[in-house]
């Protein structure tokens, strides 16, 4: 859907009237990469939380541990160095936790050899932590979930290869951060029951989609909802977006989802 499209229909929706308003937000890179959120829109979304919400810790904001009427949580995907080097000073600044969930094929010892590669449908030109930063962010209070080894749809995978990205991206993290991993964030933002099952029997407790909606008491602790802030974002549309006022994408979100399932089953019949 357009940009325009959604400030167009943001005008016509209502804000969001539910107190509190608990809102976990998805970001990839900060900084010039042709994907990346701009540094200073970064930092104005930045101050924007710390003067008008509640900043909590993943775990904090979904075990009900906020206070205020809007509660966020900022997480970020894939593990791009950007997110050490840019993101969470500004973030420290404002007193705003963090959470990255990492590919843990990509994190190298040392030197950065590898750049993204979009066919793995990475973002485009970025480079990736190394570990030495993944501990970093850890020793500061930063939540390090899994997001598998390698950056694969673990819908379209055998169960073998499932629970393999699963084990080996939590054992992984726990080794070097000296911390349990209990978060997973979904490759390419697909889930089936499978996979979800998978999740349970490796140890995690908690996974995040992609779906723009903010948190529920009713939700599922494997299926808690994520707003993508994407980069052409202004801060009209991310006030905008924090009050509720494109929370009409979650039905596109599960209107479209409905029809991939329908047609899958058409396919299967
Ligand atoms: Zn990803």
């Amino acid at each position: 859907m357009s940009l325009r499209a959604k400030r167009l229909i943001s005008t016509l929706w209502p804000r969001d009237d539910a107190s509190p308003r608990r809102v976990v937000l998805l970001y990839h890179a900060v900084g010039s990469g042709p994907l990346a959120t701009d540094a200073a829109a970064f930092q104005q979304q930045m101050a924007w939380i710390a003067a008008h919400a509640q900043p909590l810790s993943l775990d904090d904001l979904v075990s009900g541990k906020g206070t205020h009427p809007l509660q966020v949580a900022v997480t970020f995907d894939d593990g791009y160095e950007s997110v050490f080097s840019r993101a969470a000073p500004v973030m420290r600044r404002h007193a705003v936790p963090g959470a990255v969930y990492v590919n843990t094929g990509w994190v190298e010892e040392d030197g950065r050899r590898r750049a993204s590669d979009a066919a793995q449908g990475h973002y485009r030109d970025e480079a990736f932590m190394i570990w030495n930063e993944v501990i970093a962010l850890a020793a500061q209070g930063w939540m390090i979930g899994s997001h598998g080894v390698e950056h694969l749809d673990l819908t379209t995978m055998p169960i073998t290869r499932v629970h393999q990205e699963l084990q080996q991206s939590r054992a992984a993290i726990e080794q070097r951060t000296g911390k349990g991993c209990a978060h997973f964030a979904y490759t390419w933002g697909r889930y089936d029951s499978r996979v979800v099952q998978a999740l349970r029997a490796s140890g995690y407790r908690y996974a995040t989609s992609t779906m723009h909606a903010p948190l529920s008491s009713r939700d599922d602790p494997y299926l808690i909802p994520r707003i993508d802030i994407r980069p052409q974002y202004g801060i009209d549309d991310f006030a905008a977006i924090m009050q509720g006022r494109w929370d009409f994408l979650r039905w596109i979100q599960q209107g479209r989802r409905t029809i991939r399932l329908l047609r899958g089953a058409k396919a299967a019949a």
